[in-house]
């Protein structure tokens, strides 16, 4: 396939406003590629030139992309630079200055869809001396040889804003529609996702080997699998009654959650959102070589930090040093972690999701006997809602979040949130007993007092996951510092969007729309009705359509945008219907 074709499918995706629209075009676009192209077409629709935990980033700034565009075009720096100051957008300049280039275009040949790849993924790992020239000739011969349409995503794709808006489970089902005409495929193909994390793979498995290559799908060591979730429940008698009568309570630590792999001395870790994070951990990857005796493994734990001299749990605010570029030896020695594990899902080859709960603890206890770093979470076994509670209550006393219940007969759910993990939390007076991750979906100019800062706060926006839509259900006016303020305001600066995203379903409107990317924390006093926001919506008697929204939301957290969640982690449409009837359960109760 020519990478103008591909430009030309991005053309039209740019100018759908429905989603069921984009799966069309994508699914189009699938059937067209070559077998050996689809991974790529998928790497390169969501902007990325690997999935996330190879960690391939392009490292490119605007002033290098404006630098290439000016060699390309023979505009000189300072004009590329206005062009982009007056539209906002590094592929509109390029189009624009593309096409008005007394230079011709330099060679008659065009790219395909592979060489326009494998370039730009050679110019992603071009580093060291002299690496950023190199990079700059690299993108403007690329530039130089494109026409304006595909000059418009050259320059796009390397500063991370090509992401034509089409989130993962968008691509399956257009994976499934190209393949067999309609949707049948898609559980199948989130299965396959679920076990290795990388769309392109299961794309490329899909059209190669077809459906049975996909139900045929196995985990292996160094992909890492989408993390299983916990679902909420207020009390310990709810708990156990969903449990059938017996429950195994864990602490719930408050850290990094690790997915540990390991191979004979080769050890990856990944994060919530699997990227690899091996590099923050050398304490815990010696530890993973010196205590892990099995010759290739995959735990799942959340890592802590943790007081050697009095034996204490430290906060997340002392964990979170720990997340860091530099001086990491240092810090990992002043602030060592401790890696909690509860979960095993692999073990010398063989597959244990699939393995009752009690069976793979039981194996993972026999595993770290002894250990000192990697250990096993605490936990008890019940079927008393006293002992429960009493378990709680000391993991709260002992500086814990709360505890995580789990079901002894569940299966590892990879990328389900269900209730065969139950996570109870302490609940604060007068407010929700939990926080609600959103998604930013636009933001306000600021007027009165906060005009100095030109903000005044946000749209937010929760995922929901039937409809692959972003559903407004709050605006969030309070609990920003002034530098929180100016960091949002940059920001999001960067990724306002002209019109309302393809995504976004709401129809409150901000001043201004932003590419849903960012989520943030903010705590609620309550979950109330409405008719102003989509969230959860459904048609009333009257015709009148009535959604959820958050009461008196504000920002919390250590960071102000969390850097463990994309968009499509933030709190589910599911979770905030959930919370709001727990909520009147406990209103009535108490
Ligand atoms: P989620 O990860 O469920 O989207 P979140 O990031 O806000 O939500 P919480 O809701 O606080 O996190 O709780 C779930 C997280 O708790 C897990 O993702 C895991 O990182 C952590 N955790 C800590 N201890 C345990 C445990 N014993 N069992 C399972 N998860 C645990």
């Amino acid at each position: 396939m020519l990478f103008s074709e591909l430009a030309g499918y991005y053309e039209k995706l740019e100018a759908v406003s429905s989603r069921l629209a984009m799966v069309d075009i994508l699914a189009d676009l699938l059937n067209k590629a070559g077998k050996e192209e689809v991974s790529k077409v998928i790497y390169i629709t969501q902007g990325v030139l690997a999935p996330p935990f190879e960690g391939v980033e392009f490292g490119m700034a605007e002033k290098l992309v404006e630098e290439s565009i000016a060699m390309a075009t023979g505009f000189t720096k300072a004009e590329v630079e206005r062009t982009y100051r007056s539209k906002g957008d590094m592929g509109a300049t390029a189009m624009e200055l593309r096409s008005k280039s007394k230079l011709k275009r330099m060679s008659s040949h065009s790219y395909t869809v592979m060489e326009v790849y494998e370039h730009m993924l050679k110019m992603a790992t071009t580093a060291g001396h002299g690496s950023k020239d190199i990079k700059i000739k690299m993108l403007a011969n690329l530039i130089a040889a494109a026409t304006p349409v595909e000059a418009k995503y050259l320059a796009k794709y390397p500063l991370d804003e090509l992401r034509m808006g089409v989130g993962d489970a968008t691509v399956l089902e257009a994976l499934s529609k190209a393949a067999t005409g309609d949707r049948k495929l898609k559980g199948e193909l989130e299965n396959a996702y679920n076990l290795c994390s990388d769309l392109g793979l299961v794309g490329e498995k899909l059209m190669n080997g077809g459906e049975q290559a996909v139900r045929n799908f196995r985990i292996s060591v160094f992909r890492p699998i989408r993390p299983a979730l916990a679902e909420r429940l207020p009390t310990a008698e709810q708990i156990l009654e969903k449990m059938h009568g017996i429950a195994s309570v864990e602490q719930k630590y408050d850290g990094f959650r690790c997915q540990v792999h390991k191979d004979g001395r080769k050890v990856r870790i990944f994060s919530r959102r699997l990227e690899n994070t091996t590099e923050m951990f050398p304490d815990l990857v010696d530890a993973a070589i010196q205590e892990i005796g099995a010759g290739s493994i995959i735990l799942d734990g959340e890592a802590i930090a943790f007081n050697e001299d009095t034996g204490e749990f430290r906060p997340f605010q002392e964990t979170i040093k720990r997340k860091r570029k530099h001086g990491i030896e240092e810090k990992a020695a002043s602030l060592p972690l401790h890696l909690f594990a509860f979960d095993i899902l692999y073990l010398n080859g063989e597959d244990y999701m699939k393995e009752p709960y009690k069976r793979r603890r039981e194996e993972l206890e026999k595993l770290l006997k002894g250990n000192h770093i990697i250990v096993p979470s605490n936990r008890i076994v019940t079927t008393v809602s006293k002992e429960l509670e009493g378990f709680f209550e000391r993991s709260i006393e002992g500086g814990l979040e709360g505890i995580v219940a789990k079901d002894l007969e569940s299966k590892y759910k990879p990328g389900a949130r269900e209730f065969s993990w139950i996570k109870m939390k302490r609940s604060y007076k007068g407010e929700l007993s939990d926080t609600i991750d959103l998604v930013i979906i636009g933001y306000y100019r600021g007027r009165g007092m906060r005009s100095e800062f030109q903000f005044g706060g946000l749209l937010g926006a929760v995922y929901n996951e039937k409809r692959d839509l972003f559903e407004s259900v709050s605006r969030i006016g309070s609990g920003f510092s002034e530098a929180q303020m100016v960091e949002l305001r940059e920001k999001l600066d960067r990724i306002k969007t002209k019109a309302k995203p393809a995504r976004v379903d709401s129809v409150v409107e901000p001043d201004f729309w932003v590419t849903p990317k960012y989520v943030i924390t903010v705590r609620a006093d309550e979950i109330t009705k409405s008719p102003t926001h989509t969230c959860g919506k459904e048609k009333q008697h009257d015709g009148s359509e009535v959604g959820y929204a958050l009461r008196f939301p504000r920002l919390v957290g250590e960071e102000t945008i969390r850097s463990d969640k994309g968009p499509e982690e933030a709190s589910t449409t599911e979770e905030i219907i959930e919370m709001y009837n727990l909520q009147k359960r406990v209103k009535v109760e108490g």
